[in-house]
């Protein structure tokens, strides 16, 4: 049932012949509150429940293959159909507990510096195995316990777009678990297309671009998504899109010592962003085994990150240190190459 909306579950209800009042109270009993059948729920019409019964599962995405904390932090691996991990990570924090979701099977990009990359690709997910994850946190934390959504876990979001906008409809539904658009965050290579998109169609919530250098030649380097949209194309979608939702875009930037963050790079990166609302989100880059990069200095990060402060950008540095491994920035899907052997060594 997590792939299913306001609208398809009116239609539902109502072919049943039943009132559309009981849409809202589904929702509220699918969503809202963390129920493991039908039967429990008590204000619908036992007839209603025993068609639902027939027709629908209500967990189709559960338990998860497991579970890992460090730091706080929670890690679920879920298996999905068909062959494949994909993993979510919950990281609490002050006012501001995250919950970071997987929006692919692997990801067809092939970006340098992450992780999931060097997994390459099953496929999209559905949109019950996007819904499953946040539904499953639930179930186990509460929804008090979730205060932002992020799609930031494994794969490309704007690459599934439609299951993405669909899950953000559910997410917010008023009568079901109730999130502000503007508690989401959708962040993306910079899939163009899919950022109209977004704009379009969930203007209001946050959207995430993963710059990573300041020139397109550096770019392509390590991002080859780069050479089919450039910089030029890029930047006109996030100037629109500040303009349609009067909200600024963060622009995350991975540190990749003596790639992309010379001083020299920083007036670069400042008159590349001019005029785009925007805050900039300084990732050092979290080593993995392969990697071909090295994670920067304290005093190389504290450097870079103030000769951007000194040229008037907003500047935030997102240090994922203390995450454990296996659960920091492009890191997901590490546990996949390691195989469910490791991971369960992990978890002991
Ligand atoms: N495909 C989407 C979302 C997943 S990656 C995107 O590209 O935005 C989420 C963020 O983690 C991106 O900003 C990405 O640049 C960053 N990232 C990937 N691998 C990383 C690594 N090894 N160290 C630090 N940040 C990384």
């Amino acid at each position: 049932m997590y792939s299913i909306g306001a609208r398809e579950l009116k239609g539902v209800v109502c072919g049943l012949g039943e009132p559309a009042f009981r849409a809202n109270q589904l929702i509220g009993w699918v969503y809202a509150r963390p129920i493991g059948a039908f039967s429990e729920m008590t204000d619908i019409p036992k007839s209603l429940r025993r068609t639902l019964e027939e027709r629908y599962r209500l967990m189709p995405f559960c338990p998860a293959a497991k579970k890992y904390a460090s730091d706080g932090v929670l890690k679920w691996a879920f298996e999905i159909e068909g062959g494949g991990i994909i993993e979510s990570v919950y990281i609490p924090g002050e006012g501001k507990d995250t919950l970071c979701l997987s929006s692919q099977a692997g990801c067809a990009l092939d970006c340098a510096f992450c992780a999931t990359a060097k997994v390459g690709f099953r496929r999209n997910l559905r949109l019950e195995e996007i819904v499953g994850q946040l539904m499953h946190a639930v179930f186990e934390l509460g929804r008090p316990a979730i205060r932002r959504i992020v799609f930031m876990g494994m794969g490309e979001p704007l690459l599934n777009v439609e299951n993405i906008l669909r899950a953000i409809e559910i997410f917010t539904l008023p009568s079901g678990l109730g999130f502000s658009p503007s508690r989401i965050t959708v962040s993306s290579s910079g899939v163009v297309p899919g950022i109209v998109e977004l704009a379009k169609k969930a203007p209001g919530v946050g959207l995430a671009v993963s710059l990573n250098a300041p020139d397109d030649e550096r770019r392509a380097k390590v991002m080859s998504i780069a050479k089919k949209y450039p910089l030029k194309d890029l930047f006109e979608a996030l100037r629109a899109w500040a303009r349609t939702t009067r909200a600024p875009v963060t622009l995350e930037y991975v540190l990749l010592p003596g790639f992309n963050m010379a001083l020299e790079d920083a007036p670069k990166l400042a008159s590349l962003v001019r005029g785009v609302p925007c805050k900039i989100n300084l990732i050092p880059f979290n080593p993995f085994l392969g990697a071909s990069f090295r994670p920067p200095s304290d005093d190389e990060v504290d450097a870079f990150a103030n000769r951007l402060l000194a040229k008037g950008l907003r500047v935030q540095i997102r240090r994922s240190r203390g995450l454990g491994a296996l659960a920091a920035c492009g890191q997901l899907g590490a546990g996949l190459l390691a195989g469910p052997r490791r991971l369960k060594a992990l978890s002991g």
